[in-house]
């Protein structure tokens, strides 16, 4: 809630940062853009973290203005080189920066469904095809790629890091601090509940669940759930 005041405040006078990153855990860092929606900045979120072998950004900054200066941050605090992009669905606060990070010589990812998703409706798409359960590896962090159903989106993906006990969950997930589901313009709320429960039984004990927007203190699966069934049942 703090968080939020912060931010009304920031918007109200005009000083909403650019780019702001916050730690959430050792080599885990969550990037925020803000880009205007319904005539107010609004922030989207998108994690990176920090390996052996180079950083892992989990989507794109929303605000692809700030992309260059995200790979500038993670040069200039960890000496790391971006190596790899994943997008978890297809709409530009997720995919927006992806020309942008190919040209840089990142590789970028998406699913199959969020590819042509992004052909069909002009997006920016990946250069590279994750499979559903595929597991990565870079030093000593794993992640797993899960679809969960349809929810937000047909397509949206979720990120778990079982070591970690984080799970990136996108917009497939809303904030505490969200009144409401958001965008529901390319969403399926009757299959949404019935995802959210996959996810529940893949990823237990999730220490954090990073939603696409606003903070990410409390229980986003339940709060979704929640504002899921509201919904359904009006
Ligand atoms: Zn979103």
């Amino acid at each position: 809630m703090k968080k939020l005041l912060i931010f009304l405040l920031l918007s109200v006078s005009g000083f909403a940062q650019k780019l702001e990153i916050q730690k959430l855990t050792e080599d885990f860092y969550v990037f925020t853009t803000h880009k205007d929606y319904g005539g107010q900045p609004y922030p989207a979120n998108g994690m990176y973290i920090v390996t052996p072998k180079g950083a892992i950004l989990i989507d794109t900054p929303w605000d692809t203005t700030q992309c260059q200066p995200l790979l500038d941050s993670i040069w200039r605090k960890h000496k790391k080189k971006v190596i790899l992009c994943l997008a978890t669905h297809f709409h530009d606060d997720r995919t927006g920066g992806f020309d942008i990070f190919r040209k840089a010589g990142i590789a970028t990812y998406s699913s199959e469904q969020t590819y042509a998703l992004c052909e069909k409706f002009g997006e920016p798409k990946a250069n590279k095809i994750v499979r559903p359960d595929q597991m990565f590896e870079f030093g000593t962090h794993r992640f797993r790629v899960i679809y969960p159903g349809e929810g937000h989106t047909p397509d949206n993906i979720v990120v778990w890091f079982p070591a970690d006990k984080i799970l990136y969950g996108g917009c497939f997930v809303k904030s505490e601090e969200s009144p409401d589901l958001g965008n529901l313009a390319d969403a399926n709320v009757q299959a949404w509940p019935n995802s959210i429960q996959n996810v529940m039984s893949r990823c237990p004990d999730a220490k954090f669940v990073i939603p696409g927007h606003l903070g990410w203190q409390g229980n986003a699966l339940e709060h979704t759930l929640k504002l899921l069934q509201e919904h359904n049942s009006r």
